[in-house]
């Protein structure tokens, strides 16, 4: 049997295992072409199939309509930050945005390298531990759209529902919960992932965006920050990261053998359940960072009274196997990332240990 770690790394994240063995078996000599998928042409008829297969394993087990397009592009997410703004917003259209934390921030920062921004809402005032109500949400009359970040990765908080988008084009930041759970996407005007949260490995982003948004980029934008470019091309303008997007291929295929997105939920809240529940039944030992309403399926935060006793959980974590407790800089405190294809078993292991950490030092 492989050895395993309890793995709770924020990102780039687990892999599923099947998957990690199927990479492996295919690895030297993809399908008898001998070579690998990585020493293929990307013009070949194997990588157009793994690219158009992505594609539309992505718009079947997602939800996607139609009139959308999925793009594989590079950059990250944090190039989104600013091609969204250079395709999207004009003069005297502001891009507006709703503060909810460390990765809006940065999305926000960008936005106002490239044009007019607004904020809309902000829980800064709350040390963004929940996401803002959506009542408050102000949205300016002549907004070129409104950007969310789903699930702020670092605070470890999560929407419950999404803004209404009747009147603006909502944009959302899913790098960190992307198919995690289904998602009307008729809401949405793009949506954009990194993919080494809860897809695949790095090197990807995933773009999915509402045709009319992504038909004509402003004329001044370079090649390849236009996303007509990679809508016209179908994501293959120049050469793709082809290996991470056989990754996400064989992930893709790995949610759709568990029952697709709407089992992903369940299995999500179930494996999420289990550490929660410890933490509100520890009689204050462990604190929740996030506000009840606000709690994310994918990034649990939370506090020990005390920092040295927070020290000594993480090294003691890591002797008894788990990898990536410790909270981010900016945060402090503990975190756990419960991406999709991190085990049941794994949650399991954490919550035992959690109550055992108190027994010992509460
Ligand atoms: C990790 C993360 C990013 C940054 O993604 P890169 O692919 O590293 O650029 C942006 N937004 C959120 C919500 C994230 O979790």
């Amino acid at each position: 049997m492989t050895k395993r770690a309890f793995n709770f790394n924020a990102g780039p994240a687990a892999l599923p295992l099947e998957v990690l063995q199927q990479a492996q078996e295919q690895f030297v000599d993809y399908h008898g072409a001998g070579m690998s998928i990585m020493e293929m042409s990307h013009r070949s008829a194997e990588y157009e199939q793994v690219n158009n297969e992505t594609q539309a394993l992505m718009r079947k087990l997602f939800g996607i309509p139609d009139n959308y397009h999925v793009l594989l592009l590079q950059g990250g997410a944090s190039t989104q930050f600013s091609m969204l703004p250079m395709n999207l917003l004009q003069p005297g259209r502001p891009g507006a945005y709703v503060m909810t934390g460390s990765w809006a921030d940065k999305a926000l920062k960008e936005a106002k390298l490239i044009g007019e921004t607004a904020v809309a809402a902000s829980s800064e005032a709350d040390k963004f531990a929940r996401i803002p109500n959506l009542g408050d949400i102000e949205i300016p009359a002549e907004a070129a759209y409104l950007h969310i970040t789903s699930n702020e990765t670092i605070e470890g908080t999560q929407y419950a529902a999404y803004p209404n988008s009747d009147h603006v084009t909502l944009v959302a930041d899913m790098s960190s919960d992307i198919m995690c759970r289904p998602v009307d996407i008729s809401q949405f005007g793009i949506i954009y992932a990194g993919a080494q949260k809860n897809l695949g490995p790095s090197g990807v982003t995933i773009v999915i965006a509402r045709d009319d948004l992504v038909q004509n980029s402003p004329k001044h934008i370079p090649t390849m920050l236009r996303y007509d470019t990679h809508v016209k091309s179908s994501s293959l303008y120049n050469t793709p990261p082809s290996f991470s997007v056989y990754m996400v291929n064989l992930v893709l295929k790995w949610i759709e053998s568990k029952g697709g997105v709407a089992q992903m939920e369940q299995y999500n809240r179930d494996k999420t359940k289990l550490i929660y529940d410890t933490i509100d039944q520890s009689g204050g030992f462990y604190r929740g960072f996030a506000h009840a309403g606000s709690r994310s399926i994918m990034n649990i935060t939370f506090r020990i009274h005390n920092e040295e006793l927070e020290k000594l959980f993480v090294k003691e974590s890591e002797q008894h196997g788990f990898v990536g407790l410790k909270g981010h800089r900016s945060v402090g405190g503990l975190r756990a990332s419960t991406y999709n294809a991190v085990p049941l078993e794994s949650c399991k292991a954490l919550a035992e240990f959690m109550a055992d950490f108190q027994k010992r030092n509460g």
